[in-house]
């Protein structure tokens, strides 16, 4: 089968966060399956190993009434096939996302990806779409594209990593940068909310809709999750399916990460990563105890992510015998209460507000445990990797944590990591006490749940038999 991977990034090149991981990693995985995968991104400035890309070609594509120079280059990393498009105005600048014109950026791109197909005689059986930079593809290709000679046939679905972000956009933009009739607009099927919304358009226009775990595919139909698309997911709701993210288990690997001082693995965590909680607690500032749980926290700093909880207990936390290495960077509603909670604290808390990758790992690598008390979660990337490298999740029962953590048992000795269900501060406080409580009282149990969670079986193995067996439902 051969596969056309439309995101707005994917690692090894480019990543803002989890989807890069995901489009880094399963069209690798089914490239091992014997397909033939392919993944279009645009040529941003930042692209890792830009020297080493092979240029292709060049043409011109209108968006909207704008005529544009599109470059094409190419690179093949682990058996998959990557095509950038270039467009200097568009793309030769600092960073993805987050400009005035990344509506006509996007456009841009979702033109170009249509045109490569053809361009450079890439038609594939199934063509898939991730998230709003590249969901109007969908409207594109069945409104227009799929009546040229050459484009029939082609099957869409289209993934929802996060149904938060949705592309929302005046309507004016619909035949100003797409070049497609008003009536769409009119008719709601890029309508929502009295605004034009690229992910509704996606999710009525493609053959399959999939989303990154089983937990949310169920959330998002309801009022609760779905941000305003739930009435059509509703009606799309036999064509939604729900498949859970795997991790890459080449490279998030203890046993060779070069990020971590001391690598490991079943058989030797125990002392390695007493070695690595040593090493981090110099680097962040800590005081070195080898006895204290030092708790990690990775992530972007946003509504999503349990922030509010994490900063109306921290003061309390600090009570515990506890560490908190606390990476991450966003929002300034977040950033500034927890400087000043770590400036009272910072004997027991090291915050480090930046992107920095390979704290990210050593931080997976070293810590105890990992909290991640998000308010949604699709799936979830970080509570996988830190199961990975052998540190206990704490997690809310939402989305892809619920679907990737199975809650301790003490009685029988399962379960993966430690779980509570409501978005409610004292409930969470209530499970690290838990957690610390198994921690430090019954340290043999807590061994048995670091080796449960470093042997769950989350990379992508049966992840991508799930997606093969939508796509071939899709081409039978
Ligand atoms: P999301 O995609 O919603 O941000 P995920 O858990 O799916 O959440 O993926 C987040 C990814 O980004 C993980 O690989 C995590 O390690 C990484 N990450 C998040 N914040 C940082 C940071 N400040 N520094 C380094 N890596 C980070």
């Amino acid at each position: 089968m051969k596969i056309v991977f439309a995101t707005g990034e994917a690692l090894p090149f480019i990543k803002s966060g989890g989807l890069a991981d995901v489009l880094g990693s399963l069209p690798k995985a089914l490239a091992a399956k014997g397909h033939e995968c392919i993944v279009i991104i645009p040529k941003y400035a930042d692209i890792k190993m830009a020297d080493e890309l092979e240029y292709v070609t060049n043409f011109y594509l209108w968006v909207g009434w704008r005529r544009c120079y599109c470059g094409v280059f190419k690179a093949v990393v682990d058996g998959v096939t990557y095509y950038f498009v270039d467009n200097e105005q568009y793309f030769k600048r600092p960073g993805l996302y987050g400009y005035d014109d990344d509506n006509e950026r996007f456009a841009f791109y979702d033109f170009a990806v249509l045109e490569c197909l053809s361009r450079l005689d890439i038609m594939p059986d199934i063509l898939s779409l991730h998230d709003w930079q590249a969901a109007m593809i969908a409207p594109l290709y069945k409104e227009r594209y799929a009546y040229y000679d050459y484009y029939g046939g082609v099957k869409l679905t289209f993934t929802i990593h996060n149904i938060a972000y949705q592309g929302k956009c005046d309507p004016k933009l619909l035949t100003d940068l797409f070049g497609l009739d008003n009536y769409l607009y009119y008719n709601g099927n890029v309508r929502n909310d009295d605004c034009m919304n690229m992910m509704k358009a996606a999710i009525v226009y493609s053959d399959a809709i999939t989303t990154v775990s089983p937990s949310y595919a169920n959330e998002i139909l309801t009022d609760a999750y779905g941000e305003g698309l739930q009435s059509i997911l509703g009606m799309r709701r036999h064509d939604l399916y729900g498949i859970l993210n795997g991790v890459d288990y080449d490279t998030i690997n203890p046993a060779t990460d070069p990020e971590v001082e001391y690598n490991f693995d079943i058989t030797n965590w125990k002392e390695m990563k007493a070695k690595n909680k040593e090493a981090l607690q110099k680097e962040v500032g800590l005081p070195v105890d080898p006895e204290v749980c030092l708790i990690g926290i990775v992530t972007r700093l946003t509504w999503q992510k349990g922030l509010d909880l994490i900063i109306n207990r921290m003061e309390e936390m600090m009570k515990r015998r506890v560490q908190f290495v606390i990476l991450g960077s966003g929002d300034d509603r977040y950033e500034e209460p927890l400087k000043t909670i770590a400036a009272y604290h910072g004997d027991k808390i090291s915050l480090n507000l930046k992107y920095d990758f390979g704290l990210s790992c050593r931080i997976y690598a070293s810590c105890d445990a990992f909290l991640m008390p998000s308010l949604f979660e699709p799936c979830g990337l970080s509570q996988m990797m830190s199961m990975r490298y052998g540190t206990v999740p704490i997690v809310r029962e939402t989305g892809g944590l619920r679907d990737s953590v199975q809650p301790f048992n003490e009685y029988d000795e399962t379960g993966t990591g430690f779980s509570f269900t409501n978005y409610n501060a004292h409930e969470m406080l209530n499970i690290i006490d838990y957690a610390l409580y198994i921690f430090y009282d019954y340290p043999e149990k807590w061994d048995g749940l670091v080796e449960r969670a470093m042997q769950a079986q989350l990379d992508w193995d049966k992840s991508s038999d799930e997606y093969l067996r939508v796509f071939n439902s899709l081409l039978d």
